[in-house]
């Protein structure tokens, strides 16, 4: 069986370098300029994403991480050394068999929220979570049709080979939710079966990321309601023959001098919509076809995806917590009773989320030898961390007060005649007037700004809605022996009988 997936462009780029099987930035850089087709907010298609004024700027933080896996300190939670060949490659396409390759990547997440502030929610670390999803459900898989099985596994290996970035598509484009799913026009579907592979029409939501990815993993796991031509997982280079990304408005102020806005110059995740105008897929990428009963799969073949959303979350949660210590330390507001329940609030919330990413370590399962974060435990975990973070970030500018809004561009700093007098009026707690100015433009990046509320909206639905995760938490979530547990302590049959 092949474990050659094309990709010409990333792989002369991959031989440039010192590792086997891992890029440096500016081979990263290099492997997007492949001829993809990508249209900005201004309709213009991009002849290269690496050098396009908004996405450059994401491009730079996503080549930042490539580089960490280079970097003396930062190598040994970026990558994991091959036990086969003895050498490095990306800590994310590491299969978890042990609980302390778990434990692994949760550091490597650390490093990269660290580096992205957690403001990208699928960095490459993220886009192994889908190919070693459906490792672990590939027992669902096999019982298909075993070359489906093969191409999997040859897809996580090529991929671990290639220090491959991939992002998922599963959820459809949003239209009249009143048609059902199987008539909706956008549907992606198969509209023709060759030997060589399935050619497929329609469209897909979000990709986000992709502009500047190798690879979609895609997976109709929410498709309840579609027809058998519209389940298909398969492996789609982003650079595909008739593949067009439509990117969003950007939000964030990337250009803005970094005294200003020191959050947003780090760049933003662009989500695109994704057309496919009668896509070719090898069979070679293929996963499944036109098998309705993985439609629906999403708890299980996802489970590796979201537990790095919650750990994502974790490691945000941290970040947020030190936020508020800093805040009322400047503001030197922590002696009252009131500013110190709010900064517990939030130290609470960073305390639970990391809590529910260890429990779930702990407590993990063997799906088909792939060591899975208990996957309950990770839903319950995901709604707590979705429903709590709108408080959370009420509970920060909240204790900023007038320090968000009361913010000066540093030109005003620079003025020869306001400078000296707002240093006089406007300092804080242990820090100068321009510092303190400083600090509140980065709690604004992370709370308030367009960026900041796009992230927001982002961590509410990327992935599923609350009332979604709420169900999977209600149909998941075991307490059997709980409830059996106080129907003996009070006299009453252990099972209700209906
Ligand atoms: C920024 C962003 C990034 C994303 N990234 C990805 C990605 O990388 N990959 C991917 O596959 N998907 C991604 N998604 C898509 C995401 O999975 C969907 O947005 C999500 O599943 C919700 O579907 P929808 O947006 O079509 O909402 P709709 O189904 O149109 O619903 C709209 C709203 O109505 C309410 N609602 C709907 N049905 C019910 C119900 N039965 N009960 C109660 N309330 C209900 C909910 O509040 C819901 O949010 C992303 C979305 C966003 C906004």
């Amino acid at each position: 069986m092949a474990t050659d997936l094309g990709l010409k462009k990333l792989k002369e780029a991959l031989a440039k370098g010192t590792e086997p099987y891992l890029m440096n930035g500016d081979q990263y850089r290099e492997s997007l300029r492949d001829g993809r087709r990508v249209v900005d907010h201004n309709g213009d298609f991009i002849d290269d994403v690496t050098t396009h004024p908004t996405l450059r700027h994401t491009v730079d933080r996503i080549a930042e991480l490539h580089d960490k896996q280079f970097g003396p300190k930062t190598r040994d939670v970026m990558t994991f050394v091959d036990k086969e060949t003895g050498k490095r490659k990306a800590i994310g396409w590491q299969v978890p068999t042990t609980k302390e390759h778990l434990y692994a990547k949760f550091k490597g997440i650390e490093e990269t929220t660290r580096t992205t502030l957690g403001m990208y929610g699928r960095p490459p670390d993220y886009g192994a979570m889908m190919a070693i999803g459906f490792l672990a459900t590939i027992d669902r898989i096999e019982k298909e049709n075993k070359e489906f099985a093969d191409n999997v596994r040859n897809y996580a290996k090529f991929s671990s080979e290639h220090n491959i970035y991939s992002t998922d598509l599963i959820a459809d484009a949003q239209s009249d939710r009143r048609i059902p799913p199987n008539e909706k026009p956008g549907r992606l579907r198969i509209i023709e079966d060759r030997d060589d592979g399935i050619v497929v029409y329609g469209s897909k939501v979000a990709g986000s990321i992709g502009n500047i990815a190798h690879f979609f993993t895609l997976s109709t796991t929410l498709g309840k309601g579609l027809g058998e031509d519209a389940a298909i997982w398969a492996g789609v280079p982003v650079d595909s023959e008739n593949l067009t990304l439509l990117m969003r408005e950007p939000l964030a102020l990337n250009d803005a001098n970094p005294e200003d806005h020191p959050l947003d110059v780090r760049g933003e995740e662009v989500d695109n919509y994704i057309m496919f105008d009668k896509v070719f897929i090898p069979r070679e990428y293929l996963f499944s076809a036109r098998n309705i009963n993985l439609l629906g799969l999403y708890f299980e073949s996802c489970a590796h995806a979201l537990w790095h959303i919650l750990a994502r979350l974790a490691v945000r949660a941290q970040i947020f917590a030190g936020c508020a210590q800093a805040i009322v330390d400047i503001l030197g507001t922590e002696g009252n009773q009131g500013v110190r329940n709010s900064v517990t609030e939030v130290i609470l919330y960073a305390a639970a989320t990391r809590s529910f990413v260890l429990a779930s370590i702990e407590e993990a399962v063997d799906w088909n030898g792939v060591i899975t974060p208990h996957p309950a435990t990770v839903t319950a975990g995901r709604l707590y961390s979705i429903e709590n973070y709108p408080r959370i970030q009420y509970l920060l500018k909240d204790l900023c007060g007038q320090g968000i809004v009361s913010r000066f561009p540093s030109a005003v700093w620079d003025h020869p005649e306001f400078a000296e007098k707002l240093e006089e009026f406007l300092p804080g707690t242990g820090v100068t007037a321009r510092e303190k100015n400083r600090f509140f433009n980065f709690v604004y990046d992370l709370t308030c700004g367009s960026h900041a509320n796009r992230v927001g909206q982002f961590e509410n639905v990327n992935a599923t809605p609350r009332y979604f995760i709420s169900e999977l938490v209600y149909q998941h979530y075991d307490r059997a022996d709980w409830a059996k547990f106080v129907r003996e302590i009070a006299g009453i049959p252990t099972e209700s009988h209906t």
